[in-house]
């Protein structure tokens, strides 16, 4: 599908995003659609061209190379949700992906989003053991990679059952 191009609050261009994340946006009163097509749509949207943030975003601290400071909350916000081992946006739960009591670090590097099925299925083992793969290597996001996950999903930590817009 074609990228979406999203604007800041003062009409700058920041970055393009899917056509899925952008109607999340939208969907979540994040931002407000500038342009659509006429006749293309997306769930109950029109799909969107160009979208505009409601809120102006401080580029100088969103871009600076800062590391995000580790959380449980980001690292289900770093993987937008979506469980690491079954790929269903359902992950409520945070795995280590070395177990903590072989020695794995609590660190962005070591932690994925889980559902609650595949965390207690993996149990304490590696995922070599588990027979259980990754479907992404675990990063240290950056502050902005954490910010759009955060505008762009409408995943929510607390949430049971996480709305996603199809
Ligand atoms: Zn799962």
């Amino acid at each position: 599908m074609t990228q979406v191009e999203v604007w800041n609050a003062d009409e700058t261009l920041l970055h393009l995003v899917s056509v899925r994340h952008a109607v999340g946006m939208i969907w979540r009163g994040v931002a407000t659609p500038v342009e659509v097509h006429e006749t293309a749509r997306f769930g109950p949207y029109q799909v969107p061209i160009v979208v505009r943030l409601v809120r102006y975003v401080e580029q100088k601290w969103l871009y600076s190379r800062t590391r995000a400071t580790y959380s449980r909350e980001g690292v289900l916000l770093r993987d937008r949700g979506q469980c690491a081992y079954c790929g269903r946006f359902t992950a409520t739960t945070m795995d280590h992906v070395t177990p903590r009591s072989r020695g794995g670090a609590t660190s962005w590097a070591n932690a994925v989003a889980a559902c609650e099925p595949c965390n207690a299925r993996k149990g304490d083992r590696t995922p070599d053991e588990a027979g259980m793969p990754l479907r992404w290597d675990p990063y240290v996001p950056t502050r902005v990679q954490l910010h759009f996950a955060r505008t762009t999903t409408t995943f929510a930590p607390n949430a049971r059952d996480p709305v996603h817009v199809t």
